[in-house]
């Protein structure tokens, strides 16, 4: 699952070249960097591989979503459709600006409901954001007709879906704008980081220029570039990014060994009767990070998780868990917040806590996800497939 399982030779290469020239910052120093420019270097390897016209690398996957958002000019009372199923920085990153998150339910794709986003569209909404949860695809094809309909934009939170595909384009570069995460549980890490691609050039303009201070980075001297905008610091240092470098040129690797994890996982559970799996809309581009399964009921769901973690199998039953579904972000539905909010969350922020999330709530509650290693060899994935097999069986037939 997380590409720190992979840690290797390829790294320290990388990182050595930043620490024998001793620049680890990513912007100009030109006569003392021996010519490695790692974060340069990452962002063209990313528009190659994913033939995307940019990419910008930020320091986290949540300033990437932050930076996204400023880019395409949403702000102060724009609405944001997000899903009740994510982690927490997608809201964090609309709220930071001013915006309005506007949670709405998922569909068996655990990924937005597109129903649910159409009915959510108000004449404030500025941007659809699906989240591509746990390595796979939102239903993109149908978001992506909803957006160009209604005129509003399509930000990918593709943080958790690095690599996969959706009919052969790079999940990121479907919308206007996508946003990627190397934190350290990422598909590949940089440590901390994270990257904005587009195909807009004005998008990147700002995306370059918001990260940096709003420098315009024209010419060679730092302390002359003029300021168009207003901007902050979100740089990727030059440590970090030699890290993701390594790591880019693993993921053909780190995807097959998750596809070929996966699959082992998913087929031992098969024949086993009242187990339906999550849908994909185009399976051969899920990244494979995760193996999520339903159960058939909460009661049922409940008691496989606890079974699997009983026997070694680790695993996320998300319907008790803080961080990645709204039913427990008492944060949020509190707003509680460390500082006055803006003018305008306390005029539109919808009622979170009395909304109905029904929909949500019936397919998370019987929701079971294991991640897939990239460090299980044969014989231990053969075993894990058999525990699977015998702990989800047992339970099922037992009902
Ligand atoms: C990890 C993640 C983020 C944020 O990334 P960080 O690099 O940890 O800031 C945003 N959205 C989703 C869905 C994520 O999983």
């Amino acid at each position: 699952m997380p590409g720190y399982e992979l840690w290797g030779e390829e790294e320290k290469k990388h990182l050595n070249d930043v620490i024998e020239s001793g620049i680890l910052m990513r912007y100009n120093f030109e006569s003392a960097r021996n010519n490695h420019w790692k974060a340069k270097e990452f962002e063209q390897a990313i528009q190659k591989r994913m033939h995307v016209s940019h990419a910008q690398l930020t320091s986290s996957g949540t300033s990437a979503l932050l930076t996204a958002l400023n880019a395409a000019g949403v702000g102060a009372g724009d609405e944001v459709i997000l899903p009740t199923f994510t982690f927490v920085a997608s809201f964090e990153a609309v709220l930071s600006v001013g915006a309005i998150p506007v949670l709405v339910d998922i569909d068996d794709t655990l990924t937005l409901d597109p129903k649910a986003v159409e009915k959510a569209i108000s004449s404030r909404t500025k941007v659809i954001m699906p989240v591509h949860m746990c390595g796979a695809m939102a239903d993109i094809s149908a978001l992506k007709e909803l957006a160009k309909k209604n005129k509003l934009l399509l930000i990918e939170d593709a943080c958790q879906a690095f690599g996969g595909t959706y009919r052969g384009k790079y999940l990121g570069t479907i919308g206007d704008l996508g946003c990627f995460s190397f934190d350290f549980v990422k598909t590949v890490t940089c440590g901390e980081g994270g990257a904005v691609v587009t195909n807009k050039d004005e998008y990147y303009v700002h995306a370059d220029q918001y990260t940096d201070h709003g420098h315009d980075h024209i010419g060679n001297n730092r302390g002359a570039e003029n300021h168009p905008y207003l901007g902050l610091n979100y740089r990727i240092s030059e440590l970090h990014a030699a890290v993701g470098l390594a790591q880019f040129e693993k993921l053909d690797q780190i995807l097959s060994i998750q596809r070929k994890n996966k699959k082992v996982l998913k087929d031992a559970l098969r024949e086993v009767e009242g187990v339906n799996y999550r849908r994909v809309p185009d399976e051969a581009g899920d990244n494979a990070s995760f193996l999520s399964i339903f159960l058939p009921s909460q009661e049922l769901a409940k008691k496989v998780s606890l079974e699997l973690s009983t026997k070694g199998i680790g695993n996320a039953y998300w319907y008790d868990n803080n961080w990645h579904y709204i039913r427990k972000w008492d944060h949020l539905k509190l707003l509680k917040s460390l500082a006055p909010l803006y003018k305008e969350h306390k005029e539109l922020l919808p009622n979170y806590a009395n909304a109905d999330y029904s929909q949500s709530d019936e397919i998370i509650s019987k929701t079971v996800t294991i991640p897939i290693s990239l460090l299980w060899n044969d014989e231990e994935l053969a075993k894990k497939a058999e525990i699977i097999n015998s702990a989800v069986s047992s339970i099922l037939t037992k009902k």
